[in-house]
């Protein structure tokens, strides 16, 4: 019987489904003990803090996560940070394989004059912010104007869109923060404008979360029926149309074609539109944006302006790969050969591919990876894991602590028809996992 040490660094959906992968594997011959090391004393990830607090469906994955941590030979290490409680060095030495699934947290920037301006928001500050993500409570959002405007034409720009165009009444049963909750309730927001830089033909939205914007009860949706038209035409002088995108052009002229509920929130998505200039004189004022066009195939940028004026923005344009001492980043993300960094060192998920995927896509690339590593394994070590290297007295939170905080936010949540409430104090979260 070999038995071999597996840490994986990382509590999200990548190193939930890494471990699994590793569990999967195990024969009468073969066992793998594996240590999940989380910096937050929280784990799951984005499935916590990512996932939209409207869509619970999404979430329900957690139990799948739960299964895997209850499998024998896992033991989780929450509150231990990468680089502060242990190194990396000390993780290859006493591990058999050390993966790393720490995700794209870092937002990209747009690289125009005005970003810096207060109200200029990153999608990587604001979805934490709302959900409940310790590190970023303080972050500071001014919902106090009538116009947001979303840059990105992805899920996570539909995401903010939708949050903060809906009716905040419409979150009470939801486990957002109860920060920003209240927040939204004072909101005095009113339009909500999507701008994706290329045609509707490029969006990178998905259909099933189009087809759900004309259901929402309190926000009418707008899209301008001519945009879509023209992608659908330029998309059909290009031969065969894939099925994904076929379904989202139909999906955006159904929305177009929806008739509107009069209503004052307002949701609108429009193409061709990049970002220039961010103005204002301490804050968010207005949005200068080029006029794009699709000429050829290709997507240029015309002499033509036009401006919004707007308080907010969120930039929801994509993320780079978190850094750690000793590993390298080439393009947003960790630097690495089908999974492989070097020696007994691994990447999966975002930090590995780039922050492209649904919670699902992590389930196959950790598969793959664990298999690369199956078969670079050579004679199991021997050698304490994790715990030896922790200082005394560093409160570290493992299962049985996490289950202790679960259970203390989802009995919270019951009291008041919430899924749960979400602490978001890391002393107060540390103390419920020690009562
Ligand atoms: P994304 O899907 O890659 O979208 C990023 C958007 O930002 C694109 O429209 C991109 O336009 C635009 N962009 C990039 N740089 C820009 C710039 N300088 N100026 C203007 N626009 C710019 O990324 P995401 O929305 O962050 O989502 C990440 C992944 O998570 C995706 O795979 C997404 O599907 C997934 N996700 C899924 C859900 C869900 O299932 N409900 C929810 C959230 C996220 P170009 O195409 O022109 O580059």
């Amino acid at each position: 019987m070999r038995i071999y040490k597996i840490a994986i660094v990382g509590s999200g959906p990548a190193g939930y489904f890494t471990a699994q992968a590793f569990q999967n594997a195990q024969t009468d011959e073969l066992t793998f003990n594996i240590d999940m090391i989380e910096r937050l004393p929280t784990p799951w990830g984005l499935v916590r803090s990512g996932v939209a607090p409207d869509h619970p469906k999404i979430k329900t994955v957690s139990k799948v996560f739960e299964k895997i941590a209850k499998t024998e030979g896992f033991r989780l290490f929450a509150n231990v940070e990468l680089g502060r409680d242990v190194s990396l060095k000390d993780l290859r030495e006493r591990y058999d394989a050390v993966v790393l699934a720490t995700g794209s947290s870092k937002g990209r920037k747009l690289g125009i004059p005005g970003e810096e301006l207060a109200n200029c928001i990153s999608s990587a500050e604001f979805v934490p912010w709302y959900n409940a993500h310790p590190d970023y409570v303080d972050v500071e959002v001014d919902l106090n104007c009538d116009t947001a405007v979303v840059i990105g034409a992805g899920n996570v720009a539909m995401d903010v869109a939708r949050i903060l165009a809906i009716d905040p009444s419409e979150l009470d049963p939801t486990d957002i923060a109860e920060h920003a909750l209240v927040k939204f309730k004072q909101s005095k927001i009113r339009r909500v404008i999507i701008c994706g830089r290329r045609g509707a033909e490029h969006a990178a939205f998905t259909a099933p979360e189009l087809r759900e914007l004309p259901r929402l009860e309190n926000t009418d949706i707008y899209i301008d029926a001519d945009q879509i038209n023209q992608a659908s035409s330029r998309i059909e002088q290009m031969g065969e149309v894939e099925k994904d995108l076929r379904n989202n052009l139909e999906a955006m002229r159904l929305i177009a074609e929806h008739s509107k509920k009069g209503v004052q929130r307002k949701l609108e998505i429009k193409f061709l539109s990049a970002p220039i200039e961010i103005k204002g004189r301490d804050k968010v004022e207005e949005i200068v944006f080029a006029i794009n066009e699709v000429k050829d195939s290709k997507v240029t940028t015309t002499d033509k302006t036009f401006t919004i004026k707007a308080g907010l923005v969120i930039t929801a344009i994509g993320y780079d790969a978190v850094e750690h001492a000793g590993i390298n980043i080439e393009n947003g993300r960790i630097k690495n050969i089908a999974g492989h960094i070097e020696h007994n060192v691994y990447v999966t998920g975002w930090a590995k591919r780039g922050p492209v995927g649904v919670i699902g896509t992590n389930k196959s690339d950790s598969n793959d990876v664990v298999e690369l590593i199956i078969s670079n394994l050579t004679e199991p070590k021997e050698s304490e894991g994790v715990s030896a290297l922790i200082k005394s007295g560093h409160e570290v939170i493992d299962q049985v602590s996490w289950e202790k905080i679960n259970a203390s936010e989802v009995i919270s949540g019951e009291i008041a028809g919430k899924p749960r409430i979400k602490e978001v104090d890391w002393k107060r979260l540390i103390s419920l996992g020690r009562s």
